[in-house]
C-alpha cells in the first residue's frame, strides 16, 4: 500500500519522540516551522454510520480540554475499508474509531497491535504514526470503567455472567478478568464460540464457558453482575435466561444503548433487580480512552454521559 507521508512526519523526527508525546512533538515542530495549524483529523468508520454519537462525544471532549480537532463520521462500503483508511491517512488523519462491521478489517490493517486488541482479535481504535498503524481495543476497558467508576460496582470477589461471545464480548473478557471476579461465566447460544473464548483466556483468570441450557441448571447459582453482550435486543429478542440468574443486589447491564428497557432489562426489572444500566456509559468511556491515547489528556465523561442518556423508562 502506498501512503504519502506529510513532511512533518519524516522518520528521523518521529524517532525522537516516544509514543505518548508524539502529538505534542508534531505540534511544536510545526509551530517552529511557522506552519499554519490545521485541526488534527480524526473520524469514526462504520456501515451504517448515521446513528453514530462518536463525533458529538469527541468534539465535546475536545471543547472541554481545549483541543483543536476535526472529527468526522465516514461510511465505508462493505469490502472497502482499507481504501477508506488509506485515503484518510493520505489526507493527514491521525486516528480512527472503528465500529461495526469493520473491527476485524481494522485488526487486519494494523501493523502493530496492543495486547487488548491482539487478544480480542478486534480493533476499535487506530493511531497513525509515520509508517506505523497501531490498533487498540477500548470496548472492554470502557465497560469496566463504567461499571466500576460510574456505577460504583466492584467486580473483585463477585460472580459475573457475560451473555454472548461475539465481537463486543471478546473485548470484554480480559478487562473483566483483570478486575478479579471469583468467576466469569461466558454463556453463548453457539456453545463452541464460548468454549473457544474460555480456552483462549483461561490463563488470565477463573473462566467457565457454557450454553444457555447449562445456565438454567440451578447449581450455577445467581450472579452479582449479568452483562448482555448479545445482539438479541437489536431485534427485540431475549437471550433464553431465567430471572433466577439475577442475585440479590445484582447489576444488570445491557450493552445496547439508547433503546430504553430492552427485553433483557425488562426481565431483570421484573425479577426485582434495582440496578439497571445500558451501554451509553461504555460508549463514552471507550471514547475517552481513545481520546487519552490520541491526545494525552483525560476528558471528564460525566457530562457527556448525562447528555446522551436516554431514560430507561
Ligand atoms: P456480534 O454480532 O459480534 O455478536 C452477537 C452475539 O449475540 C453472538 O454471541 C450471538 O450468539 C448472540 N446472539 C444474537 N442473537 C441472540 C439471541 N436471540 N439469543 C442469544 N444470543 C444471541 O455483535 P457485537 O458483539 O458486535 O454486539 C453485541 C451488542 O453489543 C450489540 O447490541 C451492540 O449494539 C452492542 N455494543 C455496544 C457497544 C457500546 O459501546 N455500548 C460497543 C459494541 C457493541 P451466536 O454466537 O450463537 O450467534
Amino acid at each position: 500500500m502506498s501512503i504519502e507521508k506529510p513532511e512533518y512526519r519524516k522518520k528521523e523526527e518521529a524517532a525522537e519522540v516516544s509514543e505518548g508525546v508524539l502529538y505534542a512533538s508534531l505540534l511544536s515542530t510545526r509551530r517552529r516551522r511557522g506552519e499554519r495549524l490545521m485541526s488534527d483529523k480524526y473520524a469514526v468508520v462504520g456501515n451504517p454510520i448515521d446513528h453514530t454519537k462518536s463525533p458529538l462525544i469527541h468534539l465535546s471532549f475536545a471543547k472541554e480540554t481545549g483541543q483543536n480537532i476535526d472529527y468526522a463520521a465516514i461510511e465505508a462500503p462493505i469490502g472497502g475499508f482499507s481504501e477508506v483508511v488509506d485515503k484518510f491517512r493520505r489526507e493527514g488523519g491521525l486516528g480512527l474509531n472503528i465500529t461495526a462491521p469493520f473491527k476485524l478489517d481494522a485488526f487486519a490493517y494494523c501493523t502493530d497491535l496492543k495486547e487488548r486488541a491482539r487478544l480480542a482479535g478486534a480493533v476499535n481504535a487506530m493511531k497513525f504514526e509515520v509508517d506505523r498503524v497501531t490498533g487498540e481495543n477500548f470496548d472492554g476497558v470502557g465497560l469496566t470503567n463504567d461499571i466500576t467508576r460510574n456505577l460504583g460496582r466492584l467486580m473483585k470477589g463477585r460472580r459475573v455472567a457475560l451473555l454472548g461471545a461475539g465481537g463486543a464480548a471478546r473485548g470484554v473478557v480480559l478487562p473483566f478478568l483483570e478486575q478479579g471476579p471469583t468467576e466469569l461465566v461466558i454463556v453463548n447460544r453457539t456453545v463452541t464460540k464460548a468454549e473457544e473464548l474460555g480456552r483462549q483466556f483461561k490463563q488470565y483468570g477463573p473462566i467457565t464457558a457454557i450454553g444457555y441450557s447449562a445456565l438454567a441448571d440451578k447449581k450455577l447459582g445467581r450472579f452479582d453482575l449479568v452483562v448482555n453482550a448479545t445482539s438479541a435486543s437489536l431485534r427485540g429478542e431475549l437471550p433464553p435466561i431465567s430471572p433466577e440468574v439475577f442475585g440479590d443486589d445484582c447489576l444488570a447491564y445491557e450493552l445496547l444503548y439508547g433503546k430504553g428497557l430492552t427485553p433483557f432489562l425488562r426481565l431483570a426489572r421484573n425479577a426485582g433487580v434495582k440496578r439497571l444500566a445500558d451501554g451509553v456509559g461504555m460508549l463514552v468511556e471507550q471514547a475517552a480512552e481513545a481520546f487519552v491515547w490520541w491526545r494525552g489528556l483525560r476528558p471528564d465523561t460525566g457530562t457527556t454521559i448525562k447528555k446522551l442518556t436516554v431514560p430507561l423508562e
